[in-house]
């Protein structure tokens, strides 16, 4: 398993591995195509691992049937959450996370531990969340919990203070020239590809191979960068080429962890977190207050766009609203 970037993740969990106190709920947050799967294969490997003092040796039988996906002890319980979602009711989903629950809570078939993968924890509903915090509220001994979530805006604070949070950083330009290069991508191409996508691989290669462009994550980077250049056109042009109610959640949801970690570059941290230029950008340019505003707004807004029904009148307020914000004095 070759891992591009994410060192400061990487050393985190190390970091967790030699303490002797490995967290019992991780919580990966990045936008999609930032490695967050791979963090996760990397993570549920230190539990399941039997070198345990260099896990993941990434030899051993219990790392290599994690890398497989076919160790018995790791589940992955609600595989395409947003297909599955469409096909039930939020209450048959309930009901079906309940289910899985009472399953979990029989020992491990192989080893000590068994590792539940979570992917997508913001697109459950204020309801499922209540249902699986009650799960990790009061863990069994020998249940873990990995968590994935492209932004930490829709999930539950009280959740959220139940998990460790690791932000998934995107690779360097070398690593990500390497990346592309080792998919058959040119170097030539690397440059502009980097800027695009902010250093994200995977979304960069699913831009480059498969003509797809995840148009909420170039929107949110795009207009954050509009608000740091006060160019309010092309700010109103990123939120129109929205196509979907979805893409609109999930551009203002990475605006908003935007903010909250310029805010907290602000305070003294370095700009850090998958989408640290941006993060860098807007702390440069604004003062603590305005960026305070500009977090409300985009959380008011995130709010909104549950009901909005017209994408370009919604995109237009977006726009507005977070450019008053910025400029409020
Ligand atoms: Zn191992």
């Amino acid at each position: 398993m070759k891992i591009y970037g994410k060192k400061r993740a990487i050393a985190r969990l190390n970091a967790f591995r030699d303490s002797g106190r490995f967290p019992h709920a991780l919580l990966f947050c990045g936008a999609d195509g930032i490695g967050k799967h791979v963090l996760a294969d990397y993570a549920a490997m230190m539990y399941m691992c039997e070198n345990r003092g260099q896990a993941p040796c990434m030899q051993c039988r219990g790392c290599r049937r994690v890398e497989e996906h076919t160790h018995f002890d790791v589940v992955y319980p609600i595989p395409g959450i947003e297909e599955t979602h469409k096909k039930h009711t939020d209450q048959s989903m309930v009901g079906l996370l309940r289910e899985f629950i009472t399953g979990c809570s029989v020992k491990p078939n192989d080893g000590d531990v068994r590792v539940i993968v979570f992917e997508k924890l913001d697109k459950l509903s204020v309801q499922m969340q209540n249902t699986l915090l009650k799960f990790i509220e009061e863990p069994l001994d020998f249940n873990r919990y990995i968590f994935t979530a492209e932004s930490r805006t829709p999930i539950l604070q009280t959740v959220i203070s139940r998990v460790t949070a690791v932000d998934v950083d995107p690779a360097d330009e070398r690593e990500f020239t390497e990346a592309l290069a080792e998919k058959g991508i040119p170097a030539n191409r690397a440059p502009e590809l980097f800027g695009m996508f902010a250093g994200n691989i995977g979304a960069a290669l699913q831009y480059e191979q498969n003509g797809e462009d995840l148009l909420y994550l170039t929107c949110a980077l795009k207009a954050c960068d509009a608000l740091s250049a006060r160019n309010e056109l092309d700010c109103l042009k990123a939120f129109l080429s929205l196509k979907t109610k979805d893409d609109v959640f999930a551009a203002l949801g990475i605006l908003s962890d935007i903010f909250a970690q310029a805010a907290a570059c602000k305070t003294g941290a370095g700009a850090s977190g998958a989408y640290r230029q941006q993060t860098g950008r807007v702390a440069a340019r604004f003062s603590l207050l305005a960026i305070t505003r500009m977090y409300d707004e985009a959380n008011r807004l995130y709010g909104m766009s549950f009901t909005n029904p017209n994408l370009k009148l919604f995109g237009a307020e977006c726009c507005g609203s977070l450019f008053t914000a910025a400029e409020k004095v």
